[in-house]
């Protein structure tokens, strides 16, 4: 019988990002004992590393602005394939998690007169992003957890004990989530996992799991995201039985750093751009006003002079095409490069430092301008930075009920990056922050209300734990064919295939490549040995990481194969229009039987649920034809008139 340390909780939230913080409040405020594990530091998450802002609409900057406003820019940016639920949810709630930030401890930076300020970004038509400089997640996340200390006070008040109720669980990372099939409900039990400083293992007994683990970047080599997005979250679910939609579409952003080679992909917020920075070819030329696509010409701004006045006078100009939506951008950069237009180091240039003095750009982008000077030696108030794609989010995730975050599995509930739906083919900039916060809020309550209606707690078998450990140990004593690997280089050909075959631009023949050899490093995962022991082993941990990077990457290769169009962050250079036949369909991933190490991927079709009337009627037929099939159109009283 496995030796494990076992808790027990009602509800076990996995990662402390702000959607696991932010469920992890409500479900405590329900009245339910809450555990928090995360596998970084706790404070580490890839929400700390937000910069730009988060998009609520405030209306502090133009008053114009409203949820429904926001409501339309999200759909356009996901390109009307968003779960438009989510899209209003997020839309109308956003604003009051911004605010009860602030009741937390927060500080946003401030208008001129003492209103919380908000900076323009992609995709948005108004300034729609709360910001703190350029350091937004990290007060995102310091304030979420001084919320859980204060919670713990009370706790602590009334029991003696601050972690009656709310406990997180640090550097300890889950492995698979366990479910109790006894009474035919095969519903979620609990989760198991280690430590990652001594190796041992641990199991939560809970009813309730919300997935909020964020993340898959570490697929691909050039990325934004750090060590700990290995997509666990995706592939804990597809494991337990839920479901997966979107997964073709990856955000690429457009401006990562491109030099040096050891910081290749980290981000350079939008924000640059949002505050006026601009993109610039080889020639100097402003080079986005050749990229407007037709959906958007009437909304962007086709000269300079129209773009610079626009940022002052908002009202009465189009906007810059450099804040075009990320694909969009994305695009027109690798097609720069690919037209021998681009910077020394396969980039192109992203000038602030003559668009304001150098003291307004060390005030607004503080974390920008130290990030160059100190990783690539350069003064962005003095020189252009260079900059290009890099994988950043993805927009597929767990298939989620809107309103309460359940997945398909009794008990599983996914929040943040790790759910699917909300951000349609494309996510906004700005919009995950209020995702989370959104999101996070309505997976604790869902998890609170599902417990409620609970008459017994399920039960965790224990060859399942066993299982479960027996899965973890297995990379110290492979059962392959003899031939050793090593964990390292299997994730640096898959993250090279991924990079290469399924990357920004996309080709059928190349993601079949791809899909080849992801099958035949599913072969080569049994032969993964690793040295040592289980104390701190990070060769270990990374074994572990990769049966779920293969199951993740291999739904997104399928999705992508399978999605014969090109929209937002999927574009195929054999299929390059938009086709508004497939804007209708989601491409669910499940896992088909067989393989218990990486199991493969089923991937099937299935119909969105149809716009209620009131949120379709918010757009222009004008609009809708540009993605709507003729048919979807009848009920839209433009074509009844
Ligand atoms: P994360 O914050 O990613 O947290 C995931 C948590 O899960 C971590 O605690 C991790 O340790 C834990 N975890 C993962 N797997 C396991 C496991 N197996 N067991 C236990 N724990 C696990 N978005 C915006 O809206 N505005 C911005 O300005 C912005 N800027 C960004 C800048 C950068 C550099 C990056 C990388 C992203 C940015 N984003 C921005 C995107 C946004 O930050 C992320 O999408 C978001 O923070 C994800 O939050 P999350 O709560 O879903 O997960």
């Amino acid at each position: 019988m496995t030796q494990v340390e076992r808790h027990t909780y009602d509800v076990v939230v996995i990662g402390a990002g702000g959607a696991g913080l932010r469920a992890a409040i409500e479900a405590r405020q329900r009245g339910l004992r809450t555990a928090v594990v995360c596998k970084s530091l706790f404070g580490k998450a890839h929400t700390v590393m937000a910069e730009g802002g988060v998009a609520a609409s405030m209306g502090n900057v133009n008053s114009n602005d409203n949820w429904k406003v926001h409501f339309r820019d999200t759909m356009r940016g996901g390109k009307f394939l968003n779960n438009w639920r989510m899209a209003e949810l997020h839309a109308k709630e956003a604003p009051d998690r911004v605010w009860e930030l602030e009741t937390y401890g927060a500080l946003f930076d401030r208008t001129k007169d003492g209103r919380i300020s908000q900076r323009n970004f992609g995709g948005h038509e108004y300034p729609r992003l709360a910001h703190v400089g350029d350091r937004t997640g990290l007060e995102l996340i310091r304030t979420l957890q001084q919320k859980i200390v204060s919670l713990q006070q009370e706790d602590h008040k009334e029991t003696g004990d601050y972690e009656a109720k709310i406990k997180v669980f640090q550097e300890c990372t889950v492995t698979e989530l366990l479910k109790d099939s006894s009474d035919g409900t095969d519903r979620i039990a609990g989760a198991f996992g280690y430590w990652r400083e001594s190796g041992r293992f641990i199991l939560f007994e809970a009813p309730a799991v919300v997935l909020a683990t964020g993340g898959i970047g570490k697929s691909f080599k050039v990325t934004s995201n750090s060590w700990e997005y290995t997509g666990d979250g995706h592939a804990l679910a597809l494991r337990a039985g839920a479901t997966l939609i979107n997964m073709e579409f990856i955000q690429f952003h457009p401006t990562g750093m491109v030099w040096p080679p050891s910081v290749k992909g980290i981000l350079v917020t939008e924000g640059v751009r949002g505050d006026g920075g601009v993109l610039r070819n080889s020639d100097g030329k402003r080079f986005m006003f050749d990229y407007i696509p037709e959906v958007f010409k009437d909304k962007y701004a086709d000269n300079e002079e129209e773009a610079d006045r626009w940022y002052t006078d908002p009202d009465n100009n189009r906007r810059t095409p450099d804040l075009l939506p990320r694909d969009e951008v994305a695009r027109a950069i690798n097609s720069e490069v690919k037209a021998g237009r681009g910077s020394p180091h396969g980039g192109v240039f992203l000038d602030i430092s003559s668009r304001m003095p150098a003291e307004e750009i060390r005030r607004r982008l503080p974390s920008m301008h130290h990030q160059f000077k100190e990783l690539a030696d350069v003064d962005i108030t003095a020189e252009p930075m260079e900059v290009g794609p890099t994988c950043h989010y993805v927009m597929g995730g767990v298939e989620v009920d809107p309103d309460t975050a359940a997945a398909t599995v009794p008990g599983l509930f996914a929040a943040g990056e790790v759910a699917g739906g909300m951000h349609g083919s494309n996510r906004l900039g700005g919009n995950s922050l209020s995702d989370l916060l959104v999101f996070g809020r309505r997976a604790g309550a869902g998890a609170a209300d599902y417990i409620e209606g609970l008459s017994a707690r399920p039960e965790i078998a224990q060859s399942d734990v066993d299982e479960a450990a027996k899965m973890a140990v297995a990379p110290f004593d492979p059962t392959g064919d003899g031939v050793e690997e090593n964990p390292y280089t299997l994730h640096s050909e898959m993250q090279q295939s991924m990079n290469d075959l399924v990357g920004i631009i996309r080709k059928a023949g190349e993601m079949q490549q791809a899909l080849d050899k992801l099958e035949e490093l599913k072969g080569r995962i049994r032969n993964v040995v690793v040295e040592g022991h289980r104390q701190f082993n990070p060769g270990w941990h990374l074994a572990i990481d990769l049966r779920n990077m293969l199951m993740v990457s291999e739904c997104v290769a399928k999705a992508a194969l399978m999605r014969e169009e090109s929209r937002g962050g999927h574009t195929r250079d054999d299929h390059p229009s938009m086709n508004s036949s497939w804007r209708n369909k989601l491409l669910v991933c499940s896992i088909a039987s067989g393989d218990a190490v990486v199991p493969g991927i089923d991937v099937t079709e299935k119909p969105q649920v149809p716009m209620r009337q009131e949120l379709f009627e918010l757009f222009e037929i004008g609009e809708l034809e540009k993605y709507y099939t003729d048919e979807e159109l009848a009920a839209h009283p433009g074509r009844k008139a």
